[in-house]
């Protein structure tokens, strides 16, 4: 059953026990009622609309969408009447990416048979809008990281933010324009913000004094992948390798969310993978190779590729570099132009380098 919990006199959240623990809130004005988000399922949100209507009296007039991910939207349609309020590139969003998503989902679940896409009529592209209705004030605030086109909402005059994705358990940066640079800027974003209580996107709903420290666990696990992941590409090991490296290896021990954590991280580290591969250089091994018998002059003259860099102009000796940086890549995806066409400068600026080192 969908839980109801009332964090002020007019602020309330519902947390759906179908999905993950989505959450949704309402806040409940003299001229009407601003909905924050909805439920996955027709009646989770038929639920909240009837629990606004029947048992608050009131009208919503407003529906936020935070972001475009369809656990989060799937219910805006029940709201017909009011006014859907998001991000700019969360209206784009929705008419692409959720719509396909829809056509998914509704040939995978009869759940899903009536729901339709309903595009904002209010949006936005600056970093902070402002919702007021009946003297309530919603700050909606860009927060990228977890998708593109995320807004936390804070209600101004209650001190509670409702900081959808932005805030989870495990925080996630798999989906579409998800960023694990631009997570972290929000979540710093986030734990500056002064507030009495944060509704988290999925979860429990965290109260003040434990706020910094859930959230800076957070930005310590996002962090720790960064680094993971990073010496993976460096150390050239295959992606595969990375299903040894287990949510319990970093800091987020006690997490709840079902089994799907574990889900949760692994789809991290091997987005964060994807991501970075262009990126990170691995350490050189072949270099050291051609290094080594530098210190024994016979040796050297029979190292043919050394030969061959050091004659021939600069853009020749550059070559060798480029094709064995490349080849470890080469096993997993065949190469593009692009990328190996950047290596070609650093590759020679290395071999500079080298060369003005080993005199
Ligand atoms: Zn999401």
């Amino acid at each position: 059953m969908t839980k109801i919990e009332r964090l002020s006199d007019n602020v309330y959240v519902f947390t759906s026990d179908r999905y993950v623990q989505v959450t949704a809130g309402v806040v409940l004005t003299p001229d009407g009622a601003i909905v924050i988000d909805t439920l996955p399922y027709e009646d989770e949100t038929r639920f909240m609309r009837d629990f606004i209507e029947g048992k608050l009296g009131s009208v919503v007039r407003y529906v936020v969408n935070t972001h475009f991910h369809s656990d989060h939207v799937f219910g805006t349609w029940i709201f017909t009447g009011a006014q859907v309020v998001a991000h700019a590139l969360c209206a784009e969003l929705l008419h692409t990416r959720t719509r396909e998503a829809l056509k998914r989902a509704q040939q995978d679940s009869p759940d899903m048979a009536k729901v339709q896409i309903v595009l904002p009529h209010v949006t936005f592209r600056t970093s902070q809008f402002r919702l007021t209705l009946g003297g309530k004030t919603l700050i909606l605030t860009h927060s990228p990281g977890h998708s593109p086109d995320l807004v936390t909402v804070l209600v101004n005059e209650d001190r509670v933010l409702f900081a959808s994705d932005t805030v989870m358990s495990v925080p996630s940066i798999a989906g579409t324009g998800g960023s694990l640079k631009n997570l972290l800027g929000s979540l710093h974003d986030v734990v500056l913000t002064d507030v009495e209580m944060l509704v988290q996107g999925h979860g429990d709903v965290i109260l003040r004094g434990e706020i910094r420290d859930s959230v800076r666990g957070q930005i310590r696990y996002l962090q720790t992948i960064d680094a993971h992941v990073r010496r993976t590409l460096k150390r050239r090991l295959s992606k595969e390798t990375l299903a040894k490296f287990l949510l319990v290896s970093t800091n987020l021990v006690k997490v709840q969310m079902g089994g799907l954590a574990e889900n949760l991280h692994q789809t991290n580290v091997n987005a964060l993978y994807d991501q970075l591969r262009r990126s990170v250089r691995p350490y050189p091994s072949t270099p050291r190779a051609t290094a080594r018998p530098v210190r024994k002059p016979a040796a050297a003259k029979r190292a043919s590729p050394v030969r061959k860099a050091a004659k021939p102009a600069p853009r020749r000796a550059a070559e060798p570099a480029m094709r064995k940086a490349a080849q470890p890549k080469a096993k997993g995806k065949p190469a593009k132009t692009m990328p190996a066409l950047r290596k070609v400068d650093t590759g020679r600026k290395r071999t500079l380098v080298k060369a003005r080192k080993s005199k």
